[in-house]
């Protein structure tokens, strides 16, 4: 079974090419009413987007909307992401290099004012189609979480009877291979006194066993809007030194 299977975190064997197929007709096909959007519109985007160094290893950030992905893609590059009137694809995947590594900000998903189900479905297929076809350059994905209303927002989900798209998503990367570390943000929202907790559960529903300080490669709480990712930092910098050693 594909959702829930938590035994799949952690898998990093590489999946055959019908595996994969199966896991993206599963993600994309867990939105309703989905308007799949032909592959050769996708491939242009890319080329549009990505005719720089294909070699160099990418740490990719994604999210849904208003979790902080663009305040903490600034905070790792000290680029801002170009942010149209309107939000939209034809902008993205944004890419830019520090150093060895180019840093890559996916759209944010979401249901964003005035974005139609034609663009969300876009999106997604856009997402999918980026991480199957780079997977190999892809030294990191970082999903990003508004950790102050994960667990609110995963209970309106599931009180519909359905599964939490940041969690679905979660193990579509893991299923794939992919390294992923989750940036918990927002934590300066969070008591102090209910940060553990709060991980803890956030940690159990993502089906890693709590409590969450024993996945220090995996859950990286942080406040991007305060300058506080030191956690994430230091995955980071152990990832891009094992790849690219001085
Ligand atoms: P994006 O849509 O995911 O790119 O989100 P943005 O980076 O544009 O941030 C959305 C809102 O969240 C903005 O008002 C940010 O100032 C705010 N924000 C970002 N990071 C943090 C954080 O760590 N703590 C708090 N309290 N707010 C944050």
């Amino acid at each position: 079974m594909y959702f829930g299977a938590s035994s799949s975190l952690n898998t990093c064997s590489s999946v055959s090419a019908v595996a994969l197929r199966s896991k993206r007709a599963i993600f994309l096909g867990s939105f309703s009413d989905s308007i799949i959007t032909a592959p050769i519109q996708i491939d242009i985007l890319f080329k549009l987007a990505l005719p720089l160094d294909t070699m160099s290893k990418e740490i990719v950030l994604i999210g849904r909307s208003n979790v902080g992905k663009s305040t903490l893609f600034w905070e790792l590059t000290g680029t801002k992401v170009r942010i149209g009137k309107r939000p939209g694809i034809t902008q993205y995947p944004f890419k830019t290099k520090v150093g060895n590594v180019f840093y890559v900000d996916m759209p944010g998903y979401g249901f964003m004012f005035k974005t139609t189900k034609a663009e969300q479905e876009k999106t997604k297929d856009l997402i999918v189609h980026y991480f199957e076809s780079r997977a190999e350059e892809i030294l990191l994905t970082v999903q990003v979480i508004d950790a102050a209303s994960f667990l609110d927002i995963a209970d309106r989900w599931e009180g519909r009877g359905e599964v939490p798209f940041e969690i679905e998503l979660w193990e579509f990367l893991n299923d794939m291979g992919l390294d992923v570390v989750l940036a918990a943000n927002k934590m300066d929202r969070i008591a102090k006194v209910d940060l553990d907790g709060a991980l803890d559960l956030i940690c159990e529903r993502l089906g890693m066993l709590p409590p969450w300080n024993q996945w220090p490669d995996k859950i990286a709480p942080i406040s991007a809007k305060r300058g506080q990712i030191e956690p994430l930092r230091t995955i980071i910098s152990k990832r891009v030194s094992v790849n690219h050693p001085d």
